[in-house]
């Protein structure tokens, strides 16, 4: 497996301004609130790993980040421009889904369900927002989509459908099909949770190698073991806010909150 070429593309902004950035994210569904104010940011080249228990609104953060779904209120930054709807003080921004779909493919997103489209082989399913969203040429788009398989180890299984790859090569391929329009982040929901206990590891080769080679990366995971190894921050996530966030020696071995123990204990 060969990830060792930086696959994020060379940005001049300032070292200091984060790439993605959340401020004061609120949401709510039927009046209950699932965020809570949420403050979250990640720098160039860093990776945050976010522990939680289930239903405290992980998934609800990524998506709001991802542009997927409008916050009720708060605002999204990347790379320091404002993309996100914002409501507070009155205050609205609205995005066409033009400029909407321009700034979601700077953003790369891996689901817990891979949701490889069925018909199309897993070369295909790289290649199609090259050739849809980009207008790529199909042979050009090929080309670029079987170097990324490459990248997941996946390039003898260029002509294999869904159905005829594994649940871990099914995830590879997903990553692989996020990274194609050279998103500047990657977000991460889970991405090894829906996977046989065998072929989790895999997968986590392969982010693990995104990570080495620059990728800024934000990973919703239970894996601890990966979140010590690979991330710069680990981040407890509880009841739509931010519990707890530090390096993961201080995290796992120091938590300063009663929250953090009370979790770590259940799962080491
Ligand atoms: P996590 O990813 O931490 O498990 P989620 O963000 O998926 O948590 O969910 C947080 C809470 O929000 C849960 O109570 C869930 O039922 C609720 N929720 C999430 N998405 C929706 C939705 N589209 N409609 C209604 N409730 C939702
Ligand atoms: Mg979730």
């Amino acid at each position: 497996m060969s990830l060792d070429k930086p696959v994020a593309p060379d940005r001049s902004e300032n070292e200091s301004t984060p790439t993605l950035q959340v401020k004061n994210l609120h949401k709510a569904y039927n009046g209950n609130e699932v965020l809570k104010g949420v403050e979250f940011a990640i720098n160039r080249g860093q990776v945050k790993a976010i522990l939680g228990p289930s239903g405290s609104g992980k998934s609800t953060m990524l998506r709001l980040m991802a542009l997927l779904e409008p916050a009720d209120d708060g605002a999204v930054f990347l790379d320091g421009l404002q993309i996100g709807t914002s409501n507070s003080k009155g205050k609205t921004i609205h995005h066409s889904e033009g400029k909407l779909a321009v700034e979601r493919r700077d953003i790369g997103m891996v689901f817990q369900r891979f949701n490889l489209f069925p018909h199309l082989s897993a070369l295909d399913n790289v290649a199609l927002a090259l050739i849809s969203v980009q207008s790529i040429k199909r042979s050009d788009a090929r080309e670029t989509a079987f170097r990324l398989l490459e990248r997941v180890g996946l390039a003898d299984r260029a002509s294999h459908f869904p159905s005829e790859l594994s649940g871990g090569q099914q995830q590879r391929v997903a990553i692989a099909r996020a990274l194609v329009l050279k998103p500047h982040v990657m977000l991460f929901d889970e991405p090894t949770s829906a996977l046989d206990p065998e072929l989790v590891g895999e997968v986590l080769e392969v982010m693990e190698d995104l990570a080495a080679s620059g990728m800024t990366m934000i990973v919703v995971t239970h894996e601890t073991r990966f979140a010590r190894r690979v991330a710069n921050e680990v981040t407890l996530f509880d009841s739509g806010v931010i519990v707890e966030q530090a390096e993961p020696n201080e995290f796992f071995e120091n938590p300063q909150h009663e929250r953090t123990k009370r979790f770590l204990s259940h799962v080491h």
